[in-house]
């Protein structure tokens, strides 16, 4: 059953409530969040699910998408950048208790008994912004090959030669 988002609550309590969440919030409304895009336009959809998984572990399943809007660092120009992700959390008190979650799980620290539950969506999209955003080759406004650095051509996808197609060619006129 959904319910309305409490403004604070205390989550391991929601998980053993059962409680799921889904809502939609005005990216402008993200404090840390909205001084990081180039617009705070749009809004945010998300659910939050809390329950126990079979071990009876506190788990708080989400999902969130929006459109972020940052800043190509290559050209500097606004570009969109859709988010959809899911996460997986489960309340911890301390580290020991986070390293003892099975993999799958982000541990989410609770430094006090309550929390505002738009946190965990907060959170979720700053951590979805890579640390240097840039355009698809194709839509940049700069030319990929005059400008990316070596090491960003992961990144950026960018259409130069792959060195081992070339050893390849090499090899091939060698035989
Ligand atoms: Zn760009």
């Amino acid at each position: 059953m959904l319910s309305q988002l409490p403004e604070q609550a205390d989550p391991l309590r929601l998980c053993e409530q059962g409680k799921d969440f889904a809502g939609r919030v005005a990216l402008r409304d993200f404090a840390r969040l909205a001084p990081l895009l180039t617009s705070s336009e749009g809004e945010a959809a998300f659910t939050l699910g809390f329950d126990k998984d079979g071990e009876g572990r506190a788990r708080i399943r989400g999902h969130v998408e929006a459109v972020l809007w940052l800043v190509c660092q290559r050209c500097m120009q606004p570009m969109r950048y859709p988010v959809n992700t899911d996460f997986l959390l489960s309340p911890v008190q301390g580290l020991g208790e986070a390293e003892s979650l099975p993999p799958e799980f982000d541990p989410l620290l609770l430094e006090e008994r309550s929390l505002h539950p738009v946190d965990l969506v907060e959170d979720e999209l700053i951590l979805a912004i890579p640390p240097a955003p840039l355009h698809p080759a194709s839509e940049c406004g700069l030319d990929v090959a005059a400008y990316s650095a070596p090491d960003d051509e992961d990144v950026a996808g960018s259409e130069k030669e792959n060195p081992f197609a070339v050893l390849q060619q090499m090899k091939r006129d060698s035989d």
